[in-house]
């Protein structure tokens, strides 16, 4: 399992959101608080944001606590729009940049935490790396943003124990399933954030429902269920 976040608003620094809240991603990469399955994520990171319309995105296959660039340059990043993950492998998943989150269509960044069995997932000769999470985000890209919930109850139809919590970003919109993970979101003045945890104890932090589609854009927060067969 990972942690991510997403922000869709005022353009800010990704140190804002990663490297500075008291309990951000950069501390949950050795210390969350909600998270079910792993203990710390250790095995890679990738901050993505949009610059314009253009994706653009800084991975690695190492902890996020030993980057020796990333509390210098964070502060210097600024998005309206941004993609961030913290990694935890797997049992036998390749720890590699390619497969840390956000993977890219070139239009939408997208994060995965969680596990699906890879066997139900088509081949994909776009996939970025061989884990299951980039092999899940290729399909997902295949099918299109707009199709995400119908994807997602689909894969959990195929591996019933798949958890599948997403988190995707366009620039203008911002996606995320609950599919046996936590989600949190905080509603700001100046836009919104989407995380697997709280980064700080700000009381207004809401959680989302498990098995819910969250979709953030300009005119506000939809909020649907996503049906599944059990
Ligand atoms: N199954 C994922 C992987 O190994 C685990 C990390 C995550 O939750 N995305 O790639």
């Amino acid at each position: 399992m990972c942690r991510h976040l997403g922000w869709l608003g005022e353009p800010v620094s990704v140190a804002s959101l990663v490297t500075e809240p008291a309990n951000g991603l950069l501390v949950q990469s050795y210390s969350p608080r909600r998270q079910k399955h792993g203990l710390m994520n250790a095995d890679g990171w990738g901050v993505g944001f949009f610059d314009g319309d253009t994706p653009r995105r800084w991975r690695s296959a190492t902890p996020m606590w030993g980057d020796a660039s990333l509390a210098s340059v964070a502060p210097a990043l600024r998005s309206g729009c941004i993609v961030a993950a913290v990694r935890s492998a797997s049992v036998g998943m390749p720890i590699e940049a390619t497969a840390s989150a956000p993977f890219t269509d070139g239009q939408w960044l997208l994060s995965h935490n969680g596990l699906v069995d890879r066997a139900v997932l088509p081949l994909s000769a776009t996939a970025e790396s061989t884990n299951d999470s980039a092999l899940l985000a290729a399909s997902i890209f295949a099918r299109g943003l707009d199709a995400l919930g119908h994807t997602i109850v689909e894969v959990a139809a195929a591996d019933p124990n798949a958890r599948l919590n997403i988190l995707a970003g366009n620039g203008s919109r911002l996606l995320a399933t609950t599919w046996g993970d936590t989600l949190s979101m905080l509603r700001r003045r100046d836009g919104v954030v989407l995380a697997s945890e709280p980064y700080d104890d700000d009381p207004g932090w809401q959680e989302i429902p498990d098995r819910h589609l969250v979709e953030v854009t300009g005119a506000g927060v939809e909020l649907t269920p996503l049906k599944g067969s059990s």
